[in-house]
């Protein structure tokens, strides 16, 4: 994993996409940082005897694209005015957040690779680039050197991307919704 933190901080710059009111919704961002770490959960199964490399096991099936569709369309479900037109956006937005979890996974240096088409295909995949350093599981081992070597390597590698791909997106985003405010207006009534 890289840390629920970069987690957490890739949902933050890919909300910046979100609808002006969304944007503007605690409870938007409750869902958008929870889908962010929700398929870390996963580490859960080692309690219970799930092996690392099992459908269920940890970077698997809650890895995978299918469990970020499902997670994103019943987030978006559960968020009051759910049924409103732009619905959808909101669920592919929340979708693509849970899947930012994965992709991220796949650019670290350590553990097994992501289950990315599971159930149907259970290979484990990286990208061929993995600049960043895999993150302890767990939270004792934050506080250590290897933490905060961790933490200074995503820093590098997620926090600041982040931060540029979510000032970006607020930009393009903030004019189209602005455009589409002043169709709406000019619609007759
Ligand atoms: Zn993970």
């Amino acid at each position: 994993m890289a840390s629920l933190i970069s987690h957490a901080v890739v949902a933050a710059a890919l909300g910046q996409a979100a609808p002006a009111r969304d944007r503007g919704d605690r409870r938007f961002w409750t869902a958008a940082v929870l889908c962010s770490c929700l398929p870390d959960a996963d580490v859960l199964g080692f309690l219970f005897g799930v092996r690392y490399g099992d459908l269920w096991g940890h970077r698997g099936m809650t890895h995978s694209l299918l469990f970020a569709a499902v997670v994103g369309i019943a987030a978006a479900a559960a968020l009051p005015d759910s049924r409103r037109r732009d619905g959808w956006k909101l669920a592919a937005l929340l979708t693509l957040i849970t899947a930012s979890h994965g992709f991220l996974d796949a650019f670290t240096d350590g553990g097994l690779g992501v289950a990315f088409f599971s159930p149907f295909d259970r290979t484990r995949y990286f990208f061929p680039w993995r600049p960043v350093r895999v993150s302890p599981i767990g939270i004792l081992p934050f506080f250590s050197r290897t933490g905060l070597n961790v933490l200074l390597n995503e820093a590098g590698w997620i926090w600041l991307p982040s931060l540029a791909l979510g000032a970006l997106l607020r930009a393009v985003f903030a004019r189209s919704n602005a455009a589409e405010k002043i169709s709406s207006d000019r619609r007759p009534g």
